[in-house]
């Protein structure tokens, strides 16, 4: 279980969210086993998509992320409901590079230049999209620009990924900063001073912060109150009917073509290890269903 704790400063001015997500983020490695770098690329976009997640209002609402760069990990996709459940998958999981001369792992270099979109279906007739060119890869700043340049929100966005010598994930959190339209001068300097002064999330994780401490940290010097928290886990969703929808929708030439070369098809959901199994038979009751659409 990943905890989420949410504030807003008594203006309405300010909204911070941290999300402690080491569960989610190790549950996502264990699935994909991933790579250090495709885990910390995959784990920063989770986190991310489930502290945006967490500000949507009914249960049903979704957001989708995609990251497509042309670096050697591939697209990044995740998905956060309202309802608390995140999941994702990274193109290449087991990619290898060099850790920089810092001596962190490579995330820009196995991203790579391309774009980032974020949709969200919030129950309305259509679905809200957006989306802006990679800054860096890295993540924080990719999305940190979206906010800039797609919502004109300014936002502070910091996640981190800190990978153990066993490869499992020993700490993952997110920290998102936003201020409101008509936040004034005096105000935003407060916050970006605060947010300034803070050590990298997963050091403040290191030490033993808990996501009370660190968001009481970021408002430091305003009035603000708690809002409703949140529980986010990675989980899937698939179901047989929802392989069979996809399979349908696939069309009459392809389901022919896998009936006649294959006899049958196996097909492996990207989120998690389920796989699922049609015979030759089942596929031409699929088929039948294609044609009546
Ligand atoms: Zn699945």
């Amino acid at each position: 279980m990943s905890k989420i704790i949410r504030a807003i400063d008594s203006q309405g001015l300010v909204r911070v969210s941290f999300i402690d997500s080491r569960d989610m983020v190790e549950e996502a490695r264990r699935i994909h086993r991933t790579s250090p770098v495709a885990t910390a690329a995959l784990g920063r976009t989770l986190t991310m998509t489930a502290l945006i997640g967490s500000g949507m209002k009914d249960k049903r609402d979704t957001v989708s992320v995609f990251i497509k760069g042309d670096g050697p990990l591939g697209q990044i996709v995740t998905t956060a409901t309202g309802d608390g459940t995140v999941k994702g998958y990274v193109a290449n999981p087991a990619v290898h590079l060099p850790l920089k001369s810092n001596g962190k792992l490579d995330v820009g270099g196995a991203v790579g230049k391309g774009s980032l979109s974020i949709t969200m279906d919030l129950g309305l007739k259509e679905p809200y999209c957006g989306q802006v060119p990679l800054v860096t890869g890295e993540i924080a700043e990719d999305f940190t620009y979206y906010y800039a340049k797609s919502q004109q929100i300014p936002t502070a966005i910091s996640l981190g990924v800190l990978v153990d010598t066993d490869y499992s994930v020993k700490q993952a959190g997110g920290l998102f900063v936003q201020l409101m339209p008509g936040c004034d001068d005096e105000t935003a300097a407060i916050i970006e001073k605060n947010v300034t002064e803070l050590p990298p999330v997963t050091t403040m994780l290191e030490e033993g912060m808990s996501g009370d401490l660190i968001v009481t940290s970021v408002m430091a010097g305003l009035f603000f109150k708690d809002l409703d928290g949140a529980e986010y886990n990675y989980k899937c969703d698939c179901s047989r009917e929802k392989i069979e929808k996809a399979l349908i929708s696939l069309g009459e030439k392809e389901l022919i073509a896998m009936i006649n070369e294959d006899h049958k098809a196996e097909v492996t959901c990207r989120f998690c290890p389920e796989v699922y199994k049609f015979t030759e038979f089942e596929l031409i009751e699929l088929l039948k269903k294609a044609k009546t659409k």
